[in-house]
């Protein structure tokens, strides 16, 4: 680590103390970035790198609701509001019990930066709550949603920030937050995306995600001439994300071969094909069960039950030639990455925010691996958001053909950013390229706006 980035990073841990993720988010962007400075000192003298990782605003309230049985629960909501330099604040809110301040000002951060490669005039921001939708009623998480929206309807609104969904959160909490929301406000505007179909939602929004990664997966192959035809492929999670990254996969005749979720991990050496994407996404999206369950169906898989305290995940210790992250931040570790390596894997494209450790990163770039990290290869959920918000303010609704036909050239248009910024000699290094070229347009838009 250079000089100037440890003096810079002691201040950011001394003003967010115990935020490890935000730090470590912090971090990846500014090493990118101080060289970059070194060069345009306009933006050191406007004091950029300060102001970016301040947050504008955040929102921090009680959420009281009550069970099936009678009882009051009391959960807490956050809403970041990072940066709104280019657009409205956007960015989705997540919904797991490991949510905290840190975790939350990390991915809004992140937010910062894929928005702005996006190409679409959107700021960053990022929410969610400790709730656990896991084994809750329908009931209870349409209360949960209710008591949430009713604090959360105050700060937001269709010009203001514009939240999403993101772990826990799909269509039926955006449902329930949306329904709130308008009675609340007595308006019907577009102040959510993720919205269903009948009701201003996007066509491909649900997909976008994982479409999007596999596009520019698609797009760093190409760079060596090669595409997705015939590669095997490891896929982590099974939530949204992961079913559509699947789906891709074997569009465009890869061979995807694993799936996860927090208990455990599938390795079906047969490959999951359509019919058993079919399964997993009524398993997952409707009956809300486990991944165990695929296994006991189909017996050319098999599973193995999460190993607490372990060093490392098996479910990245496969022959394969692609990975695909797609369930959370730092499932990857660095032992993890050394074994990607040594199992021929030269392909990663990030699907979860942030799921690779520092270690892991530096293993790929080190290795010279085709690496798309997260805030550039998962852009296209938000771009496809931004595109909802497009339709909603001019109040059409655009064909499946048109919307992915937008979303494969805002990939291949960051995957270009990327490579602008990010080419050493033979090497793009995806990390850079996403870093800086995500920085220039808010620090310029900042840099316009004056000190505010
Ligand atoms: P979902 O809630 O639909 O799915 C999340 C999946 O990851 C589930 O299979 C879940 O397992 C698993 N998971 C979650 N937390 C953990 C954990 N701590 N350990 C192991 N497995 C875990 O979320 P999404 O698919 O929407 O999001 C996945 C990732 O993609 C996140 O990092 C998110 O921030 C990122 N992302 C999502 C976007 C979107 O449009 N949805 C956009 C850009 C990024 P289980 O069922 O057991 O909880």
């Amino acid at each position: 680590m250079s000089s100037n980035v440890a003096a810079f990073m002691e201040q950011v841990k001394a003003k967010n103390s115990g935020e490890k993720e935000f730090h470590q988010a912090v971090q990846e962007v500014v090493e990118s970035l101080m060289p970059f400075l070194d060069r345009h000192p306009v933006y050191r003298e406007a004091k950029i790198l300060e102001r970016i990782v301040e947050p504008e605003r955040v929102l921090m309230f009680r959420v009281p609701w009550v069970d099936d049985s009678g009882e009051i629960r009391v959960n807490r909501g956050f809403r970041i509001e990072m940066n709104s330099a280019i657009g409205p604040y956007k960015g989705g809110l997540r919904f797991h019990p490991t949510v905290n301040l840190g975790i939350l000002k990390f991915l809004a951060f992140e937010q910062v930066f894929k928005n702005s490669l996006t190409t679409l005039p959107m700021g960053g921001g990022k929410g969610g709550s400790d709730f656990d939708p896991k084994g809750k009623s329908d009931m209870e998480v349409m209360r949960f949603c209710q008591a949430f929206m009713s604090e959360l309807c105050r700060h937001i609104g269709p010009d203001t920030d514009v939240p999403a969904g993101d772990i826990g959160v799909g269509g039926r909490e955006i449902g329930f937050m949306f329904g709130q929301y308008k009675k609340l406000r007595n308006e019907f505007t577009g102040v959510l995306t993720g919205k269903g179909l009948g009701w201003g939602g996007s066509l491909i929004r649900p997909e976008a995600t994982g479409y999007g990664a596999v596009y520019f997966a698609a797009e760093m192959l190409g760079t060596r001439n090669e595409s997705l035809q015939g590669k095997s492929c490891l896929v982590s999670g099974s939530g949204n994300v992961a079913q559509y990254t699947i789906e891709k996969l074997l569009d465009l005749g890869a061979k995807p071969m694993t799936i996860s979720d927090s208990s455990g991990y599938i390795y079906d050496e047969a490959g999951i094909d359509r019919e058993k994407l079919a399964f997993v996404l009524d398993l997952k999206n409707n009956r809300r069960g486990r991944v165990k369950e695929y296994a006991d169906k189909y017996k050319t898989a098999v599973y193995s039950p999460l190993q607490s305290g372990s060093d490392h995940n098996p479910l990245w210790n496969h022959k394969a030639q692609c990975a695909f992250p797609s369930a959370t931040q730092n499932e990857i570790s660095g032992k993890d990455a050394q074994n990607l390596i040594n199992n021929g894997i030269y392909v990663v494209s990030e699907g979860a925010n942030m799921p690779s450790s520092p270690e892991a990163i530096k293993h790929f770039i080190d290795n010279k691996i085709l690496y798309g990290p997260g805030k550039a290869a998962n852009a296209g959920g938000v771009a496809t958001s931004g595109l909802e918000m497009s339709q909603n303010s001019l109040r059409l609704s655009w064909s499946r053909e048109e919307v992915d036909k937008r979303l494969h050239g805002i990939m291949k248009a960051i995957h270009t950013t990327c490579v602008t910024y990010g080419r050493e000699g033979n090497y793009i290094n995806y990390v850079n390229g996403a870093n800086i070229g995500g920085f220039v347009k808010v620090a310029d838009a900042m840099l316009d706006q004056g000190v505010v």
